[in-house]
């Protein structure tokens, strides 16, 4: 027997209706990329998402095609994400700071038919133009005073096309399986992979994203997401914003500490997220600078580990509560979310810090478990290592074009991490599979290392990479990038994890490098680190 519920399919383009029925003057700030702050409200963001529907319906665009956007963190880029994905286009999120050939591949490989960009990437569109020839249109997202000159085909000012377009569109009503949005992954290993969301798994993670543990988006906060809307959707930012009638403030082209740190004191910013790169540099601009945070109260930080001094720095200078997220563009990407339990509650920081520093506990939706090589279930024992896998309605099945299904036989897809689960529950990212390092059979985290050593005052970045030993197979070395000025002393970055790792996890050797490289989600490159020091040889 069914149930009697109305058939409602879950497609995104409610929110957006959502927050203009019911939250119309709440304002999304952006610094534009001409440099004024613009403000729009839900209303009037409403009303200029349903023209870019209108615009590209002229062009012929219909459901299922491509329309990509090359864009940073502004109200404009939204209302043509909630403009695409209204009438069943696909919005492909394009990467930056992707290599040119990486862009040239996922441009082609997604068949995009227009391109929405900032007047920023007009040089790089043009510079790789032969390349993408089934590009049909251009669509600057400026106005036609600052239309540059350009040799893209068909670009035409965004202003100028709202200002001629009307508001008047049928958004929606097909199937909630409907393809929405498409993110490649960066490619750390062979070329990107497209993951290919739908409007049901979309809407599905906004409201994963709206429970308190998660996000927690209420009317009366506001959110900045530095985290990018071609990173994983923003972290489900530009659909939670709108779904619970949150003002957002978007940070356009400028993401440097000084820049971030002044908007979210003049717009009262409560919540943010980003890598923990970029608050490392907001954290050195407010050390230097003796500032202070007036609004925020909890910060996001995910897409890679957070280090134990970015959640003390957080807590014992600016009171600001640091809730660590881990998960993938696979994911959608919220995976899990590490929230200090009751029980905990009562605990010194310095033991809170030790649960802090794992990456917590899935929210409803999403299952997880821990497995050997083989497949078979190991123990959440706090201790036994094993290959995390995940499954949920807002999971990938498979890759865009790709081999077909991804998953196991019972339905999990391997996120290629490895992980333990505690007692309490609270999921630990040993390494990515590729990174952990293999010394003398057993495992050692890379990630745990580098992340003690980058709260030495002298380091600015940290990374740890196995290097080859004749005898141990793989050792760890300490690649540090030091704050300006600074000398190497290696004995003092090793006497400082003394007491804090296993002794049999001291690298064996520790090297100062003028640039740790970053990918193009703003973490560490460690495929490239290895590139770079494949001449190394331990002494
Ligand atoms: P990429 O950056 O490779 O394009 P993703 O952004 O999807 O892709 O990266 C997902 C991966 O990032 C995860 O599989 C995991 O290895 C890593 N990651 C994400 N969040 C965390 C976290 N909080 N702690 C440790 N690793 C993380």
């Amino acid at each position: 027997m069914l149930g009697l519920m109305q058939d409602w399919p879950l497609t995104v383009d409610r929110i957006l209706d959502h927050a203009k029925a019911w939250h119309p003057n709440r304002e999304v700030v952006t610094r534009s990329v001409e440099g004024p702050i613009v403000r729009v409200t839900y209303a009037e963001l409403h009303e200029r998402a349903r023209k870019v529907s209108n615009v590209l319906q002229a062009w012929g665009i219909q459901q299922g095609d491509r329309v990509a956007t090359l864009a940073w963190n502004t109200g404009n880029h939204m209302e043509a994400w909630y403009g695409i994905m209204g009438i069943g286009a696909v919005c492909h999120t394009l990467n930056p700071r992707l290599f040119p050939e990486q862009l040239v591949y996922i441009i082609n490989h997604a068949e995009d038919r227009v391109i929405f960009t900032d007047l920023t990437f007009v040089p790089l569109l043009e510079a790789i133009l032969p390349h993408i020839p089934k590009v049909e249109r251009f669509v600057i997202m400026t106005d036609a005073a600052h239309m540059p000159q350009t040799k893209l085909p068909n670009a035409e000012a965004y202003e100028s096309l709202i200002d001629q377009a009307s508001a008047d569109v049928k958004w929606g009503d097909f199937d909630e399986q409907t393809a929405c949005g498409l993110c490649y992954t960066s490619g750390t290993t062979g070329n990107p992979k497209g993951v290919l969301y739908s409007h049901r798994s979309n809407f599905l993670h906004t409201l994963m994203g709206l429970q308190a543990t998660v996000l927690g988006a209420t009317p009366g906060d506001v959110i900045l997401p530095v985290v990018p809307m071609f990173h994983a959707n923003a972290w489900g930012i530009a659909f939670a914003g709108p779904a619970a009638g949150t003002k957002l403030v978007m940070p356009g082209a400028k993401m440097d500490g000084a820049s971030i740190y002044e908007l979210l004191e003049t717009e009262g910013v409560t919540f943010s997220a980003a890598v923990p790169t970029v608050w490392q540099g907001l954290l050195q601009h407010m050390r230097e600078n003796n500032l202070k945070l007036s609004t925020v109260k909890r910060v996001m930080i995910g897409g890679a580990a957070t280090p134990e001094s970015l959640i003390r720095i957080f807590n014992d200078e600016f009171n600001v509560e640091v809730v660590q997220g881990w998960g993938m563009t696979e994911t959608s990407p919220i995976g899990t979310v590490s929230n200090i339990l009751p029980e905990m509650k009562s605990w010194s920081f310095d033991d809170q810090v030790k649960q802090r520093i794992k990456q917590g506990m899935p929210p409803l939706g999403v299952e997880l478990k821990l497995v050997d090589e083989a497949g078979a279930d190991l123990p959440h024992d706090g201790a036994t290592f094993g290959r995390l896998m995940i499954k949920g309605p807002t999971i990938s099945r498979a890759y865009f074009k790709g081999d077909g299904s991804v998953l196991d036989e019972d339905g999990y897809f391997d996120t290629g991490d490895v992980a333990t689960i505690d007692d309490y529950g609270f999921m630990h990212i040993t390494d990515r599979a590729k990174d952990v390092i293999k010394s003398g059979g057993e495992w050692i985290s890379s990630i745990e290392i580098e992340n003690i050593a980058v709260g030495h005052d002298k380091v600015e970045l940290a990374a740890v990479i196995g290097a080859a030993h004749p005898k141990w197979d793989e050792r760890p070395l300490l690649i540090v990038k030091l704050k300006e000025g600074e000398v190497l002393d290696k004995q003092e970055h090793l006497d400082f994890l003394v007491g804090k790792i296993a002794k049999w996890w001291m690298p064996d050797d520790v090297v100062a490098v003028d640039e740790i490289p970053l990918g193009a989600t703003g973490k560490i490159d460690k495929k490239l680190l290895r590139e770079r020091m494949k001449d190394y040889r331990l002494p």
